[in-house]
């Protein structure tokens, strides 16, 4: 589903990214290890181009979002057209991102109806699927101010599924959560990958990584150090890098 090629991108002066490959295979959990400031939030950002890469090239599902084929050449895509390839792509970040102003099955019928034109009965229902799906089928009418942090980022889940997406990425969702609701965020993600989503997740939740991934990759200064099994990179890393930060959030 994912390919990125000696991706690029550097801020001002300051390289963050020196050339990450990366392939996932659908249905593929990947979950992204690595200290504060070696771009893995920069590499999610080039996947859906809320960030544009310099150099290199990601394509999702064959589509390099952001960016149109013009004769022979890829040319930059109009707002319009990379807004709609974007919803190839659901995104759960840290501080979950809710409308304030909208109810929770509102924030989630806002893009189906709004972006993919479905029919709004259409969308209504398969948003009380959704909120049922993560635990909150009675929260439907619930403002995200109502709600607790946890069920907040499972709405933000939901309203990922809704444009029902190739691929989805998480950056940290569990790390603005109270200790005791981290908890029902993972086994939400958990039920996704069983369900067999394909994930990109950026996490330092080493046993959600051990239990759920099929694959860690490990960044660090912009580079993958390391890739492979979890129980290979989480219990025997290769790599001196590797080691060092998981003997740090051990
Ligand atoms: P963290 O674990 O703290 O979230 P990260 O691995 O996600 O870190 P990034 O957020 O990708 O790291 O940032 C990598 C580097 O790029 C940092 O040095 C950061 O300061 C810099 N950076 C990120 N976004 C921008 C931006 N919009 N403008 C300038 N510098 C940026
Ligand atoms: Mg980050």
């Amino acid at each position: 589903v994912v390919v990125a090629r000696d991706v690029h991108k550097s801020f001002g002066r300051v390289e963050v990214l020196k050339g990450i490959d990366l392939d996932v295979r659908r249905g593929e959990v990947v979950v992204i290890l690595g200290p504060s400031g070696s771009g893995k939030s920069t590499f999610l950002r080039c996947i859906n181009h809320l960030e544009e890469m310099d150099a290199g090239s990601i394509t999702v599902g064959g589509v390099q979002i952001g960016y149109q084929v013009h004769g022979d050449r890829l040319v930059r895509a109009s707002d319009r057209l990379a807004a709609r390839q974007r919803l190839t792509v659901g995104m759960v970040f840290q501080q979950f991102n809710l409308f304030g102003h909208m109810t929770a099955l509102e924030n989630l019928i806002e893009a189906p109806v709004g972006l993919h034109h479905v029919p709004r009965a259409a969308a209504r229902g398969r948003a009380l699927e959704l909120l049922e799906m993560v635990g909150l089928g009675d929260r439907a009418d619930a403002y995200p101010r109502q709600l607790s942090g946890g069920q907040q980022q499972r709405v933000a889940i939901a309203r990922a599924l809704a444009i029902q997406p190739e691929l989805l990425l998480f950056d940290e969702p569990t790390s603005a959560l109270d200790p005791e609701l981290v908890g029902e965020v993972l086994a939400t993600m958990r039920q996704l990958a069983d369900e067999g989503y394909t994930m990109i997740i950026v996490t330092h939740e080493i046993g959600f990584a051990r239990q759920a991934a099929d694959r860690v990759v490990f960044m660090d200064d912009g580079v993958v150090v390391e890739a492979g099994q979890p129980s290979a990179v989480i219990d025997a890393p290769q790599h001196p890098r590797t080691q060092s930060f998981l003997a740090r959030i051990h």
